[in-house]
């Protein structure tokens, strides 16, 4: 067993911007939840504060003022909701001595330690490359007036034009492999034709990994953490009438995540875009599970299964006490399947709904 060393476990702050007092409400559930992503990521969020501004501070983001205060509060990283300009990173890692980071960054950090497959690395790798390239576009402005190709390498290039050209070159080699890697997966992905595939889709924390275990007792992780599970986990599950089907186990969807990372991490999401049937876990105790609802939906439009094979499944019903709530829910989503899979009830009839989607199914 490993000692958690506590002095290597970076403490952050968390910060968020608003322009009016009135929008502090929906930044500070914002916030609660960068505070979860950042504890999926190792770090220890210590406070979290929320700054009213009429306008951003171009060099300093959330003002100079404030800024200087931050340089006496004990923390190794600054972490801001929104996305900083290379200037704005540059200026306040300067003044405070903090790392600044982002939420883009910590959710990228996050796909890096969870990527155990050959396509799912390669597509981090990409997904941070892009995201640094975009950063030093932004510094390299006037820069890019030079444009690139011929008489602009050689002496007098710039770090960054070196740069961003190493970055570049990377980038294409990734992209190359990726196509390799994808070609094999396809002929991996034959041998399964035949059987029913089932893929678990929704929100982090909707109880994913744990609908996985009730179905088939498989041995997942099953955790707190958002995004524990990047490699999609496969098992063997069966309905009443006895028709066998593959259960997959999907990354976790998270509100706020710019829909050009989700798109980057296409080859991580085919397991649920090629699946038969998708069911789409909705955690039903959640203040906001409307929110979530329309945002997994969001994702769910951008990789074109919307209008696929899909059942509504509402989870973590033993949390709801007041049976008139659920009662009116059943009656607002008719098709929807109510379940709590951590006590295994309703389970049945989710097994039944797959039976009749499975009617549909020709090999
Ligand atoms: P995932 O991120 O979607 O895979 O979610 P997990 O399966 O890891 O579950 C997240 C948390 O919700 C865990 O603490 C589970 O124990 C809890 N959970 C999952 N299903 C239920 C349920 O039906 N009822 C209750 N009360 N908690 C649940
Ligand atoms: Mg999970």
């Amino acid at each position: 067993m490993f000692e958690v060393n506590e002095q290597l476990i970076e403490r952050a702050l968390i910060i968020g911007l608003v322009h009016k007092s009135t929008d502090k409400e929906k930044e500070l559930h914002e916030l609660n939840e960068l505070e979860a992503l950042a504890k999926t990521a190792g770090a220890k969020p210590v406070e979290k504060i929320i700054q009213i501004r009429d306008k951003v501070d171009p060099t300093y983001y959330i003002g100079k003022g404030k800024a200087e205060e931050l340089c006496n509060i004990d923390v190794d990283i600054l972490l801001f909701n929104e996305s900083l300009s290379p200037a704005q990173i540059a200026n306040l890692e300067e003044l405070t001595g903090k790392k600044v980071l982002d939420r883009q960054d910590i959710i990228l950090d996050i796909f890096a330690q969870h990527a155990r497959t050959k396509s799912s690395k390669i597509e981090v790798e990409l997904a941070q490359l892009n995201y640094n390239l975009t950063r030093l576009t932004g510094h390299g402005r006037e820069l890019s007036r030079l444009g690139g190709g011929i008489g602009t390498r050689g002496p007098g290039e710039t770090k960054l034009e070196v740069d961003r050209r190493k970055i570049r070159k990377r980038i294409d080699y990734l992209k190359k492999e990726l196509k390799k890697v994808e070609r094999t997966r396809d002929i991996q992905r034959h041998h399964r034709d035949g059987i029913y595939t089932i893929a678990i889709l929704g929100y982090t924390n909707s109880g994913k990994s744990t609908l996985l275990n009730a179905f088939t007792n498989a041995n997942t992780v099953v955790n707190n953490q958002l995004f524990v599970t990047l490699d999609p986990l496969t098992r063997i599950g069966v309905t009443n009438k006895g028709n066998k089907f593959l259960l997959i186990d999907t990354v976790g969807f998270i509100r706020g995540i710019p829909t050009q990372i989700m798109a980057s991490f296409r080859s991580t999401l085919e397991e649920a875009t090629k699946a038969n049937l998708r069911l789409i876990l909705v955690d039903i105790s959640s203040e906001k599970f409307e929110e979530e609802l329309d945002e997994t939906e969001k994702v769910m439009e951008e990789l074109n299964i919307l209008e696929s094979l899909n059942i509504l499944v509402f989870n973590k019903i033993d949390r709801i006490v007041d049976n008139a709530i659920l009662n009116n829910l059943k009656k607002q989503y008719p098709n929807a399947v109510f379940i709590s899979a951590k006590n295994k009830t309703g389970l049945n009839d989710l097994l039944d709904k797959i039976d009749d989607c499975k009617k549909h199914f020709r090999n």
